[in-house]
């Protein structure tokens, strides 16, 4: 294995038990850059960064690194050059694994560059068609034959790790193929926002808008991301009528339907629903099945029927986390030059399995969590208390509830204190614009959800 290859296994894992904010934050251009008698050497980008792993994260890290190595005993953080992010290319990904980080590069790179943003790795063949997404895959391959005039927008919607950033792609990398000519831009909401601002700040704005406003298929993907930008949602509100109107495609994803996403305006909500509307949904055993054999066919490695029954059944909601698995599995049965059966895989698989079944929070343990964090009393955070030492973590309750477990704002107000669903709307939206705007909360944030999901 080489050292790119043990790192990503070692990000895999922690990507599955870190909030994404953090994983983003602490994780990226990070890599290996050595390892010598016994001691992994971690280049990390800054001191901050440094800081943090040695402090909070050493001992996962070495954890995850013994399973591959079981000899090393310590780790070293660097701060230097970042050599990660050539790891991340997605022309070198070998490994499924790896798309979930590329997407992230992708995003970094559509900064520097003014391209189309389309890994090449993404396509129609790669995807496993079934029940779940069936509707969805055949709306976008629709779409490659007939742009802009078919389902315009389209507007797919399901969970996280079900295959919509793949769909996307795939939509894109196909119109490419059948006329290179073709515009295409695919960016994430949350770049797009971004590069609004940059464009604001530095006054190009006329240039930004002419960059979106020019090109033949728009793909925005997690557009819930918008939720609560006014300002962003204003400016893509322009460029989606402009786009429409001159019959280019437009494809948006989303993690629910428009109306289900929080202070999105009625105009966009309306927009949204104006072309066709697909969802994927979670995949049954056999398609999880059929997804595991497709993975391995591509990889030189054997895998009884039995381990991939044992991985499909236990792993049921998030196909990046089935894929994960499986590059878990096959990275530790190489390097130990063994087979696996399903006693080895029950142990190699444990720490992601037992993830996957951690995500049944409930509101009473978010409550709890929030509280103990805060050290307040649970019925504080129940009662008529106006003390802003009690109203914030209130609020944060909330926040996290509806963020985190997708309770409704009614179920919410009820759980604190039979308060109005208003109140809890007022809540999410005030919380979601303060992580915005300060890092300190972000980062409290994030780690009340470490505490939640330990
Ligand atoms: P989402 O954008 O919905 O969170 P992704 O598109 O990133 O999910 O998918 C997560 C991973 O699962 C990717 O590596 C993707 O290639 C893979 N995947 C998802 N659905 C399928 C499928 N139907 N067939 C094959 N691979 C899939
Ligand atoms: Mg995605």
């Amino acid at each position: 294995m080489t050292n790119e290859q043990i790192w990503q296994t070692v990000l895999g894992e922690l990507e599955l038990t870190i909030s994404k904010a953090n994983f983003t934050t602490w994780f990226k251009n990070t890599s290996i850059a050595d390892k010598k008698n016994n001691v992994v050497i971690i280049n990390v980008p800054n001191g901050f960064a440094k800081e943090w792993l040695e402090n909070k994260y050493n001992k996962f890290i070495l954890k995850s690194l013994k399973n591959i190595y079981p000899e090393i005993k310590e780790l070293k953080y660097v701060i230097g050059k970042v050599a990660a992010k050539q790891y991340l290319k997605p022309e070198a990904n070998q490994n499924n694994q790896l798309e979930s980080y590329s997407t992230t590069t992708n995003k970094l790179e559509s900064e520097e560059k003014n391209k189309n943003n389309l890994n090449p790795h993404y396509n129609f063949n790669s995807f496993v068609v079934a029940s779940s997404n069936e509707l969805a895959y055949a709306t976008c391959l629709a779409i490659t034959k007939k742009i802009g005039t078919l389902y315009n927008p389209l507007f797919i919607y399901g969970g996280v790790g079900l295959g919509k950033t793949h769909l996307l792609q795939a939509t894109g990398n196909e119109i490419l193929k059948k006329d290179p000519n073709k515009k295409i831009k695919y960016t994430t909401s949350e770049s797009f926002t971004n590069e609004l601002i940059q464009a604001i700040k530095n006054r190009r704005i006329a240039s930004f808008k002419n960059a979106y406003r020019k090109v033949d298929v728009l793909i925005i993907d997690d557009i819930q991301f918008l939720a609560g930008k006014e300002k962003t949602q204003e400016e893509f509100f322009h460029t989606f009528n402009t786009l429409h109107e001159a019959n280019k495609q437009i494809i948006i994803s989303s993690d629910r339907l428009p109306k289900a996403i929080p202070s999105l305006e009625e105009r966009l909500i309306s927009r949204f629903g104006g072309g066709m509307i697909a969802d994927i949904t979670c995949p049954d055993f056999e398609t999880r099945m059929a997804i595991l054999k497709a993975k391995i066919k591509k990889r030189d490695f054997y895998i009884h029927d039995d381990v991939l029954k044992y991985i499909a059944t236990h792993i049921q909601k998030n196909i990046r986390e089935l894929e994960g698995a499986l590059n878990r599995l096959i990275a530790i049965c190489q390097f130990q030059h063994q087979e696996p059966n399903v006693k080895t895989t029950e142990k190699i698989l444990k720490d992601i399995i037992s993830n996957s079944f951690r995500k049944s929070l409930t509101p009473r343990q978010i409550i709890k969590t929030v509280a103990e964090f805060y050290d307040i009393s649970i019925e504080s955070l129940k009662n008529k208390s106006r003390k802003k030492e009690i109203v914030k973590p209130r609020q944060i309750s909330m926040y996290l509830m509806r963020k985190e477990i997708k309770s409704s704002y009614p179920d919410i107000g009820l759980h604190l204190g039979s308060r109005d669903h208003t109140t809890a709307i007022h809540a999410f939206e005030k919380i979601q614009k303060e992580i915005e705007k300060d890092k300190n909360i972000e980062q409290e944030i994030n780690l009340i959800k470490e505490r939640l999901y330990a």
